[in-house]
């Protein structure tokens, strides 16, 4: 009788654990859903710092090592346009923001990962901005530049406080 309870409990246990193993596996940087990518901002005096996380698949329309020699140069040109910055964010004009520091990472794209199903891409930005008073808020280009990106949901952490927003190719904008 003892037995035959303890069974489905062990089976019922080992379920949830197994699940979230491989949920684990295929979604190792947390939520990965293409079209979909993370954003976080901070405004700290002069210096404005953006974060992206995005599936490799909005930005490229792939996620494993590049194979051709096109899928090659795809990942170069995204690697070095990202690293450039121009035009993926269009702070306050008159706060006279500027691009010091960019740093770009997709370890699959740089033969330093296995690919698994899904893979992501990492990047950091970081501006100083000559008036920061006027700094209050910024376009973002990544939905002109990149079509596989839908959706961005975003966080901005200021002087003023923490606010959340979702971006959209329609709502491209973030205030704060
Ligand atoms: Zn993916």
């Amino acid at each position: 009788m003892l037995g035959r309870l303890i069974l489905p409990l062990l089976a019922l246990a080992a379920a949830p654990a197994l699940a979230g193993e491989l949920g684990h596996e295929h979604h190792a940087h947390g939520a990965h859903q293409h079209g979909v990518a993370q954003l976080e901002v901070a405004v700290d005096g002069p210096t404005l710092t953006i974060r992206l996380e995005s599936p490799l698949d909005n930005l490229l329309g792939f996620e494993h090592a590049p194979r051709t020699e096109k899928q090659k140069q795809a990942a170069q040109g995204l690697l070095a346009a990202l690293r450039r910055g121009d035009g993926l964010f269009t702070p306050t004009a008159t706060a006279g923001c500027k691009l010091n520091e960019a740093k770009v990472e997709a370890p699959v794209l740089e033969g330093r990962a296995d690919a698994g199903d899904h893979a992501d891409l990492d990047a950091d930005w970081r501006y100083t901005c000559a008036q920061p008073a006027r700094l209050t808020g910024m376009k973002v280009g990544l939905f002109a530049k990149y079509p596989g990106l839908k959706r961005l949901d975003a966080a901005v952490v200021s002087g003023k406080g923490q606010a959340a927003f979702r971006l959209t190719r329609k709502q491209p904008f973030l205030s704060w």
